[in-house]
């Protein structure tokens, strides 16, 4: 018999704090189902969604694509360099006028944090808005593709040893994992420059040096140094962020067994993380991207539902 996931509905996705632990779940197990082939029953013909990236991205925007195709839905392009964007059009009234046109649902990504509230506000917005990373804000639905990737290797949150390492201050990847992992069980740990981590961190984990978590750790999580995030003040070498804070096949070679490496992308490599281990046997980040359009999938479905 095969017991189907429970069909959870959402207005928006904008944080990962706002889902309960069943919408959590709710989500990556359908995601799972659409791995395997599941499909979406529609409740109307035609739905419409649009992708409004105002800051660069390559997965997230095109597995949101995908996930759309999959689904069956017309995506409306958006361009913001040739768009009315240009002329002065604040988001707002992009917005205003997706939804006005029958949108459904608009995908956003934006350089300010917390853009969505003005969105979310209006009296006049209809469609759901999900959110595609809000500056260094938050990024729920990479949140959830890692949970699902960590949750399809283990099975399970629970006790789980998951560090988090690199530009910890300036990256929304890590605000939004290390929240949820904290609250589904896991054990956060911390690494990467002090001078990108915050005592506001410390409730969710605790910062110690790489040397000294990478025997222990379940999962290993890599993060991109948030160069366009930062005032460009301070010198940057590439092969001493390696050595002192990257993780080289040296030190990968002390992970346990079982331990997974894993990264949002853009990976710069042989700088957070030591080419050969890109792509290597202990790495889960193509397994990541391909999550990704199944997780989103999972995503729409909610806010249509
Ligand atoms: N792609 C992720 C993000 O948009 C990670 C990164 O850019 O480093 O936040």
């Amino acid at each position: 018999m095969i017991i189907q996931s429970e069909r959870i509905s959402l207005k928006h996705l904008l944080t990962v704090e706002a889902l309960t632990d069943r919408e959590v779940m709710g989500l990556i197990r359908r995601g799972q189902e659409f791995k395997r082939g599941a499909k979406w029953m529609p409740q109307k013909e035609q739905y419409f969604a649009t992708n409004l990236f105002f800051e660069n991205s390559t997965r997230t925007h095109k597995s949101f694509d995908v996930a759309e195709k999959k689904l069956g839905l017309e995506v409306i392009e958006f361009d913001s360099s040739t768009s009315s964007v240009q002329k002065g059009e604040t988001l707002y009234d992009t917005v205003l006028t997706m939804s006005a046109l029958g949108v459904d649902v608009a995908v956003i990504r934006h350089g300010d944090e917390n853009y969505y509230d003005e969105l979310i506000q209006s009296k006049t917005i209809q469609c759901s808005i999900i959110n595609g990373g809000d500056g260094s804000g938050q990024h729920p639905t990479q949140c959830l593709l890692d949970l699902m990737t960590i949750y399809e290797e283990f099975g399970h949150f629970d006790q789980l040893k998951v560090a988090i390492v690199g530009d910890i201050t300036h990256s929304r990847v890590a605000k939004s994992n290390m929240q949820m992992l904290k609250r589904l069980g896991a054990k956060v740990y911390f690494s990467g420059p002090p001078q990108w981590y915050d005592n506001e961190f410390e409730v969710y984990g605790h910062w110690l040096p790489l040397d000294e978590l990478v025997n222990q750790v379940d999962v290993m999580m890599m993060l991109r140094v948030q160069h366009e995030r930062h005032d460009g003040s301070e010198s940057f070498s590439k092969e001493a962020y390696l050595r002192d804070y990257g993780l080289t096949v040296e030190r990968a070679a002390k992970m346990q067994d079982h331990a997974i490496i894993m990264h949002p992308a853009p990976v710069n490599r042989d700088v957070e993380l030591a080419d050969p281990l890109v792509e290597g046997l202990r790495s889960r980040i193509v397994t990541q991207m391909t999550n990704g359009v199944f997780v989103r999938m999972a995503i729409l479905e909610a806010v249509l539902n």
